[in-house]
């Protein structure tokens, strides 16, 4: 008669981490889907939608090998921390940077921040929120914990930031003058 083997005992295996940010969400596409579907409920609520700039760049400065390929990528999704985190979260000047990057200007991406140095706080704390009001606090402490962790890098922010916003001034009066 054959003794059935004695089963493991199961053990509740934590989730991998994400490669790029470390969250614990079942690897890099756990992660990713994470991500959508809280850009997905950005739309279905106004308090969320009011943190979604500083969540999609929050996500993207944590997965630059996938989000800032580009120069441009790059200094739109740090510059838009610095919109978001110390300009108000103006959208008038999140539309700013956007254009300015859009024209001919020419920016050089500095070094990424290394895996683990791009601040504690991951997406996995924003799922875990329940509620909104909860959800924005959140999402905020995490953008600023992503901020804190380029800090070396924060007045080349500041430098583009500003050269967007003054390019849209000269661009405003050009066109007035105009008329
Ligand atoms: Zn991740």
């Amino acid at each position: 008669m054959n003794v059935p083997p004695q089963r493991q005992p199961s053990v509740p295996s934590e989730p991998a981490p994400c490669p790029a940010c470390g969250a614990r969400l079942g690897g890099r596409a756990g992660c990713q889907a994470a991500f959508d579907a809280l850009c997905a409920a950005s739309w279905a609520s106004p308090a969320r939608g009011a943190v979604h700039n500083l969540l999609v760049d929050a996500y993207c400065m944590q997965h630059p090998e996938d989000y800032c390929r580009s120069a441009k990528s790059y200094a739109a999704h740090l510059t838009g921390l610095s919109c978001g985190l110390e300009a108000g979260g103006d959208s008038r000047l999140y539309w700013a940077v956007a254009r300015w990057l859009d024209g001919s200007q020419e920016v050089t991406k500095p070094a990424l921040a290394a895996t683990g140095a791009r601040g504690a706080v991951t997406v996995a704390s924003a799922v875990a929120c329940a509620d909104d009001a909860h959800y924005t606090v959140v999402v905020r402490a995490w953008a600023a914990t992503v901020w804190e962790a380029y800090r070396e890098q924060h007045d080349l922010a500041r430098g583009w930031r500003m050269a967007a916003a003054a390019a849209t001034r000269d661009a405003n009066s050009g066109a007035g003058a105009r008329r």
